[in-house]
């Protein structure tokens, strides 16, 4: 028997819970007598981590004891074959761990190390930390068997996302930051690279902000930005983005879109604006915002590069008035959106 006692102190009382465990199995297991394997596998079966050990050519996998808990099944429970794992890895996340696997099988990789999410018994998601490396191989060199350790690291992982989503959400607007936008810009030029499809931005600026600040004051200036953002938000359509970049500048992402598109979905900006009762709202005359649009594949390929050209053209807005969008190297498209809106 190995008896484990806790001590515990309740109600001003002193406590003892002790727990007793036949280990007449464990102590069986005789280092003269049992296999290599075996007293590994007694010894890993005692670590806290998860284990599995796979066989690569018939797909058969141990999974642990610890493994299986750590999921939400019990020791006699989980089919030991390697779909029982793949099936249960986040659909969002299985190509890449599949792909670091492969890498690593094929000798790219020193080893696998992976954190995703995996379904547990209940159907939820829980992250975790794998690492793995094949430790054997067939006379050609080809892996046959692969062992690893997984780690439930669903409390820190959470945590991170949660401190990530604080790092690139504007607090006043609550919209995406510089930050986040050029993350997210990346990714789009890079689709519509391999897609073949446009792709435009923005960099919207309110018109003459300084001066609300200086007439209202600092909290008035912040409820224009609030108000500001909100109408973008609702103008846009759902699969354009907008981000704060900073002061009273915004950052517009408009995917899948020509220049002309482009210009329709600015111009409703402005109409927006315009049509807001502003005077009602915060007791303000107006609120305009100047627009300057660069599109890809015209511009440019580098989120940078897009964002330096819509600058370009925004200066030219302000420039030319103010209240209009300008289009990077697109003059006459300009003025004529101009003479609309007078
Ligand atoms: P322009 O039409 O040329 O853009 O003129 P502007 O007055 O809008 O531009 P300027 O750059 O001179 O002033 C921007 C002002 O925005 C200055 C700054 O105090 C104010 N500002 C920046 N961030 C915030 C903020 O978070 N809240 C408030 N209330 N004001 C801000
Ligand atoms: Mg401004
Ligand atoms: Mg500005």
């Amino acid at each position: 028997m190995e008896v484990n006692t806790t001590h515990f102190a309740r109600g001003g009382r002193n406590d003892f819970l002790s727990v007793a465990r036949n280990i007449s199995k464990r102590l069986t297991l005789d280092p003269q007598t049992s296999t290599r394997d075996e007293r590994l596998r007694f010894a890993l079966d005692q670590a806290m981590d998860g284990l599995w050990d796979w066989n690569v050519l018939s797909g058969e996998v141990y999974f642990s004891p610890q493994l299986k808990r750590m999921l939400g099944y019990g020791p006699d429970e989980m089919t030991p074959h390697v779909e029982t794992w793949s099936r249960n890895i986040h659909p969002d996340d299985r190509d890449q761990v599949m792909s670091l696997i492969e890498q690593h099988l094929r000798g790219r990789l020193l080893r696998f190390e992976a954190e995703y999410r995996l379904r547990n018994r209940n159907g939820h998601d829980i992250w975790v930390h794998d690492r793995g490396q094949v430790c054997e191989r067939d006379a050609h060199g080809l892996p046959t068997r692969m062992v690893g350790m997984v780690q439930n690291v669903t409390d820190r992982k959470l945590l991170e996302l949660r401190l990530e989503k604080m790092a690139s959400i504007d607090d006043l607007t609550q919209l995406p930051n510089r930050r986040a936008g050029m993350a997210v810009l990346s990714h789009h030029i890079e689709r519509a690279q391999r897609s073949g499809l446009p792709l435009c931005v923005g960099v919207l600026d309110i018109d003459a902000f300084k001066s609300v600040n200086d007439q209202f004051g600092h909290a008035m200036g912040d409820a224009v930005l609030h108000q500001v953002a909100t109408l973008l938000r609702q103008t846009l359509r759902p699969c354009d983005y907008v981000f704060r970049s900073g002061g009273e500048e915004f950052i517009l992402l408009l995917p899948d879109v020509a220049p002309d598109t482009a210009y329709d979905i600015a111009a409703d900006l402005h109409a927006a604006l315009e049509s807001t009762d502003w005077d009602s709202d915060l007791g303000l005359d107006a609120v305009t915002v100047s627009i300057g649009l660069a599109c890809f594949p015209h511009e440019q390929a580098s989120a940078a590069k897009l964002l330096d050209q819509a600058d370009l053209a925004l200066y030219r807005a302000k420039e030319l008035g103010r209240n209009l969008t300008c289009i990077a190297r697109d003059p006459v498209a300009a003025a004529s959106l101009r003479t609309s809106k007078t």
